[in-house]
């Protein structure tokens, strides 16, 4: 859906249930993320609760670090570490938020509501910049429009119930 909507991507083809080709690409260590409502770190960090609707999306970078914390990381940030240039950030960030509209618009049309997702981009050996990554209930925060219901990996995170149930419904209504 993204690749027919411009969008680049790493995915080739799809090989069975659990298997699927994927161009060969350098990850950049940048967790890239983007909020629609307030949760999770960020509700935590600036003291407010859960479930703000912003007026536009907040884009967000953290170096990929463990042993660090993957710690939040703004633009001079990764400039100066040389982990992208200016044109990859500003192209990263376009993208990013043009992949934020199409999953709002995909999500909406099942009843879900895409509250925030972390992504990542590799750089193929041409040095275009893809996005590299699963979407999925995993890196994605989805709640029930209706009922608000968590459908993603808090039910995990905060032991609310069955995960998997959570992931079934995601999936049995993209399915159709
Ligand atoms: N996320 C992720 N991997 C990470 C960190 C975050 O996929 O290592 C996703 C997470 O599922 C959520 C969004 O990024 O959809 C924002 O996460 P947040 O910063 O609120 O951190 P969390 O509360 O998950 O620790």
């Amino acid at each position: 859906m993204l690749e027919e909507n411009g969008i680049h991507t790493h995915y080739i083809e799809t090989l069975n249930e659990t298997d699927m080709r994927a161009k060969k690409v350098t990850i950049l260590p940048l967790e890239v993320i983007i909020r629609n409502i307030s949760a999770g770190s960020f509700a935590k960090r600036y003291g407010v609760e859960e479930g703000i609707e912003f007026k536009e999306p907040t884009f967000e970078l953290s170096y990929k670090n463990d042993d660090l914390g993957d710690p939040l990381m703004n633009e001079d940030h990764a400039v100066a570490l040389g982990l992208v240039t200016r044109e990859q950030y500003d192209e990263i960030k376009k993208t990013t938020l043009k992949i934020n509209e199409l999953l709002k618009d995909f999500f909406h049309g099942i009843g879900v509501t895409l509250v925030d997702f972390k992504i990542e981009f590799g750089t193929d050996k041409d040095g275009n910049i893809l996005l590299a990554d699963e979407i999925s209930p995993d890196t994605c925060r989805l709640w029930d429009e209706k009922t608000k219901e968590k459908l993603d990996k808090d039910i995990f995170r905060r032991d609310l119930g069955n995960l998997t149930e959570g992931y079934q419904k995601v999936l049995d209504r993209i399915r159709g």
